[in-house]
């Protein structure tokens, strides 16, 4: 399913050049390119981008979430097994404790780490890595610490999808899957999956399901409204938690914290700020000020 070239990945020309760049740069002078951050809301592409570094520098990619990582033991397990040309991809970066992210830093570096003798518990011994290349990737950059982030050579900010990029997406895959689908499903689809491929694939599958529930062997207009209808999504993607946020906002006299919304959203303040809030600023319909968020015109437009 994912893009198995760099060809194959649609959109994000500035992250995918300034990758590619550095990768033809590194063949020529054989040497590991540099450590990659992909910073971005989550399903815009971070592991895809990961596996296909691995592919270009014909290594293995070794997959990794920072909320397994508790102490450097269970990174050190890693990487002691990676071989020159592997990717280490660690998800949510920011979320590693600090003295993993020490641990890391010479190993980063130098490609070498610092960890306790075997032999002699009280004594230390020096480990030299094979030349790996470390791919983060953070939801949340603003949390990753200015040591970590000043180790990574390469940093790209990916940035949400036009609808004609989520239509290519959308369309490549209804092509792999044998699907025939509608001009006007494709532009619903763009319309309404908050710009994000992930979310456009996985409203592909539900509308694929609605097809079939009602009898339709191509995917059209009416098999996606009734799938929409199902999924409560609304005009631009707005889903429930959305309209609930707006609705908080719309009866507060004031801006409401962060905090608070969660807790009146029964929901993670991290849900709030990762994929909530991130869409209804894109629509405008939300603003943040330094007392909190505040619903704009747009917003009570939406939920009018
Ligand atoms: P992330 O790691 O940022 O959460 P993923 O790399 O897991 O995102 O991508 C989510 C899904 O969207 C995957 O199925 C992937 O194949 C697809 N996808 C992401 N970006 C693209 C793209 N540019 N072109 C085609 N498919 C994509």
């Amino acid at each position: 399913m994912r893009p198995q070239t760099f060809e194959e990945f649609i959109g994000q020309e500035d992250a995918i050049s300034q990758i590619r760049l550095a990768l033809s740069a590194s063949k020529k002078r054989a040497v590991p390119i540099d450590h990659v951050l992909l910073s971005g809301p989550a399903g815009l592409g971070k592991t895809t981008i990961a596996q296909l570094i691995s592919k270009s520098t014909g290594g293995r990619c070794v997959e990794t979430a920072a909320q397994v990582i508790k102490n450097p033991s269970d990174v050190l397990a890693q990487i002691i097994n990676l071989r020159d040309h592997d990717v280490l991809f660690i998800d949510e970066i920011h979320d590693l404790p600090i003295n993993v992210q020490e641990f890391l830093y010479p190993a980063m570096e130098d490609y070498k780490v610092t960890t306790v003798s075997q032999v002699n518990r009280r004594s230390s011994v020096t480990v030299n890595l094979n030349r790996f290349v470390l791919v983060g990737a953070t939801t949340i950059e603003g949390r990753l610490t200015i040591p970590m982030l000043d180790r990574f050579g390469i940093v790209c900010r990916l940035t949400p999808y036009s609808s004609e990029e989520i239509a290519e997406v959308v369309r490549k895959e209804a092509r792999r899957e044998n699907l025939s689908i509608t001009p006007e499903a494709v532009k619903l689809i763009a319309a309404r999956s908050r710009f994000t491929p992930r979310v456009a694939l996985k409203q592909l599958r539900r509308i694929h399901d609605s097809s079939i529930a009602l009898g339709k062997d191509t995917l059209d207009l009416e098999s996606a409204l009734h799938a929409y209808k199902l999924l409560r999504i609304g005009e631009y993607g707005l889903t429930d938690h959305d309209r609930s946020m707006l609705k908080i906002l719309a009866a507060s006299q004031s801006a409401v914290g962060v905090a608070a919304l969660a807790s009146a959203m029964n929901t993670s303040t991290e849900t709030i700020e990762t994929v909530i809030e991130p869409h209804l600023m894109r629509l405008g319909a939300v603003a943040r000020t330094p007392k909190g968020r505040v619903i704009t015109p747009i917003g009570r437009g939406l939920i009018k």
